[in-house]
């Protein structure tokens, strides 16, 4: 539902967020500080460097707070709780550069690149370690869930795809031949919600965005696995792109962004401009104070 005449919220902080530290000079993430997150798993650096040492470019740890197991010792975890097995995996953070950067935005193409690189190479160990589903995110701002402004992204090893990834992949099969094909045709003619368009990936507002400037960035062509293709690097490039429009319009804003592997493969943005309450999380109505063609059309001139 788009309803323009209710308050918006411009980067205005969400009030209980858990606090964002953002201390630079105690940053467990920066260059130099190796020691105060737990033993690296993976780091793209130059040959022949220690593990834990700096140099590196970009670094993976494990997540020192994870929601999903494994569980300290069998008899801990309460299978009756779950009501979907998936919830058993690990959790791993994805520090994008030494530099204490606070924003993809801030990211150099080179170094997304590499980010996109270092989320396959751990999509291909989790797989071989007997976990087919990866889910990649990224949470920016103590309002969408970051507790460390330092940039990194997070990786959830997953037996099986997650409900929402289950649910999408069903919709779009449901629709005869892939429904995100059609509707990027169909945007990319219009012209009206798409943001930017390069080397065959499509920026855009989604038609249905459930918040203000809520982007979707997709290959043009329909391709399954995010985690095999040349593309993933592109698409994240223009999703940052994205979010760096965006705080040239809004300012720093926080955000989530996520990979969507089932079926078409795309990145989500969904800046967290206003405060979901009861009718969106109870009824599933989103109510979106600003029209996707509005917020494209603001966008596109930022
Ligand atoms: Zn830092
Ligand atoms: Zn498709
Ligand atoms: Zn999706």
């Amino acid at each position: 539902m788009v309803a323009p005449t209710r308050a918006r919220r411009p980067g205005a902080p969400l009030p209980g967020a858990v606090g964002e530290r953002d201390d630079p000079a105690g940053c467990p993430f920066c260059e130099g500080r190796e020691s105060s997150t737990p033993p690296e798993t993976f780091a793209l650096g130059p040959p022949g460097r220690p593990p834990d040492t700096p140099g590196w470019r970009v670094r993976v740890v494990p997540n020192k707070f994870p929601a999903f197991g494994p569980w300290p010792r069998d008899g801990d975890r309460p299978e009756s709780l779950f009501a979907h097995r998936a919830a058993v995996g690990r959790q791993e953070v994805v520090v994008h550069s030494p530099r204490h950067l606070r924003t993809i935005a801030d990211l150099g193409s080179r170094e997304l690149e590499l980010v996109a690189e270092v989320w396959q190479a751990r999509a291909a160990a989790a797989r071989e370690a007997g976990f087919p589903y990866v889910h990649a995110l990224v949470n920016e701002g103590a309002g969408a869930g970051a507790s460390l402004a330092h940039s990194h992204s997070q990786l959830v090893w997953l037996e099986e795809e997650p409900p929402f990834v289950a649910q999408e992949r069903e919709a779009q099969g449901a629709a005869g031949g892939c429904l995100l094909c059609r509707v990027l045709a169909e945007e990319r003619e219009q012209r009206i919600r798409v943001v930017e368009e390069r080397d065959g990936m499509l920026l855009l507002c989604p038609f249905a965005g459930r918040q203000p400037y809520e982007l979707l960035a997709a290959p043009l062509d329909c391709e399954a696995d995010p985690f095999t293709s040349t593309r993933l690097g592109e698409a994240l490039l223009l999703a940052a792109d994205g979010v760096r429009r965006l705080r040239i319009a809004e300012g720093p804003v926080p955000l989530n962004l996520w990979l969507h592997a089932g079926g078409h493969w795309h990145l989500e943005v969904l800046p967290r401009l206003g405060i979901l309450a009861g009718i969106e999380l109870g009824a599933g109505y989103f109510i979106n104070t600003m029209a996707p063609e509005s917020a494209a059309g603001v966008l596109r001139e930022s």
